[in-house]
């Protein structure tokens, strides 16, 4: 591990990025930064378990804008998995190029060809990519990627969840000599630490925040709640002093939807973004929701990753995250840089068995609200499930009556994981 720098003077950057980080009011370096920067200066490969709002973009971006020749041509790529984060992280890069002449361009499909043509043609400096889109620009013979001398997968397991694993490798049999290759990821299952392994040489491990577990600042509760009062206890809690800017992720489409329908009803601003909107529309959505126009965003898991806003209050996990790298992701939007935030989980009776799985996995219990106006401990009949083995073993499983009725306290005992 690297010596903690108190600013950002110690790492011998030049005085254009000195200012640059000033412009942006950096005072301190993140824990990232303080590891990472002096190793990828020093040209070291690195392996980074770090969520984003760690601050890990100008971990990275920092370093290599150092590094970069101007005019030289392309020499940086960072791939990320969506389109937003492709955005956000160029848009990053250009705050930190700021006073030079390097130009960053960002490569992601559902927009039009003519600008990334022209960006690739000029031979802009920095790309950042989503893998896709970049594919298709390689193999029509338009993104030449031999000068690629620093590599950069960013958000790696979501970009491993999202299929990408082969267009990655695409990518990278498409550049020339092995380039510095830098990975982060918040989560660090096999598949990603296999990948590790594959594209870097004698990496630097680093770590923030331990694999699946929260950074501080970030209070975490769980609702149980009848899914038919979802909406009323949303409505509920944004009703509560505090609950300023507020993100919600639901698990459909259609779910986001509705749900915006509802808000709209009860007279709350609210926006939603998901895969089947526009870009145009979700990037206004997203710029409504960061200017603080509209109080609510909806979103679905697809637009989780790139969202970079500031001073979101509460995010709210609609339907419980079936994925704990989801659930860490959806939850890091809130408390970012040092901020405070709460994130809310509702969990129904028959996402008990889901909702426990993810906390095994998170390895942490959250705190429950029963809540009695929404609560479903009510004596409602549950949906029963396979007992997981330690409840059969208490005898008291959720799954050994189908359709039986629990009684308010079994309830409540298999919510707090007393039983
Ligand atoms: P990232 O993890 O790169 O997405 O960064 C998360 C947020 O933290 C962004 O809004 C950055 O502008 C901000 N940030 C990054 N580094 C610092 C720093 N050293 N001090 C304050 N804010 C920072």
């Amino acid at each position: 591990m690297t010596e903690a720098t108190a600013d950002f003077s110690g790492f011998g950057l030049s005085k254009l990025r000195l200012a640059a980080v000033e412009a942006l009011g950096w005072t301190r370096p993140t824990p990232i930064q303080q590891q990472a920067i002096p190793l990828v200066t020093e040209g070291r490969d690195v392996v980074g378990i770090a969520r984003t709002g760690t601050g890990k973009t100008g971990a990275f971006m920092l370093p290599a804008l150092e590094a970069l020749k101007e005019g030289d041509g392309l020499q940086v790529l960072v791939l990320c998995p969506t389109r937003e984060l492709a955005q956000q992280v160029c848009e990053d890069t250009d705050a930190l190029a700021r006073g030079s002449a390097v130009r960053a361009a960002v490569i992601h499909g559902g927009v039009a060809y003519g600008p990334q043509l022209d960006a690739l043609a000029r031979g802009d400096e920095v790309v950042v990519a989503t893998p896709g889109r970049l594919i298709d620009l390689q193999q029509r013979g338009r993104a030449r990627l031999k000068g690629v001398r620093l590599l950069i997968l960013d958000e790696a397991d979501r970009m491993l969840d999202m299929g990408f694993r082969p267009q990655i490798e695409q990518v990278v049999r498409g550049l020339g000599k092995r380039p510095q290759t830098l990975m982060f990821s918040a989560t660090m299952p096999n598949a990603v630490h296999d990948l590790a392994l594959r594209m870097t040489r004698d990496p630097a491990w680093i770590e923030v925040t331990p694999s699946g577990t929260m950074a501080q600042g970030i209070s975490e509760i769980a609702y149980s709640v009848r899914p038919e009062l979802k909406p009323d206890l949303l409505v509920h809690l944004l009703a509560q002093p505090g609950w300023d800017q507020v993100l919600v992720f639901t698990r459909t489409k259609i779910g986001a939807d509705t749900l915006q329908a509802r808000l709209a009803k009860a007279r709350i601003s609210c926006d939603v973004i998901h895969s089947n909107r526009q870009m145009r529309h979700r990037t206004r959505a997203i710029d409504r929701f960061s200017e603080g126009k509209v109080r609510v965003l909806v979103a679905t898991d697809i637009a989780q990753r790139g969202l970079d806003i500031e001073g979101i209050s509460h995010v709210v996990n609609y339907d419980v995250p079936l994925d704990p790298g989801d659930y860490v992701h959806r939850i890091g939007r809130t408390g970012r840089a040092g901020a405070t935030g709460e994130a809310v989980t509702f969990v129904t009776a028959s996402d008990l068995g889901a909702f426990r799985t993810l906390e095994n996995q998170l390895e942490r219990r959250l705190d429950k609200v029963h809540h009695p106006d929404f609560d479903f401990a009510g004596g409602v009949v549950v949906e029963r499930r396979e007992p997981s083995r330690a409840r059969s073993r208490s005898g008291r499983g959720m799954g050994s009556k189908a359709g039986a009725r629990l009684a308010p306290d079994e309830l409540a005992a298999l919510l707090s994981h007393e039983n």
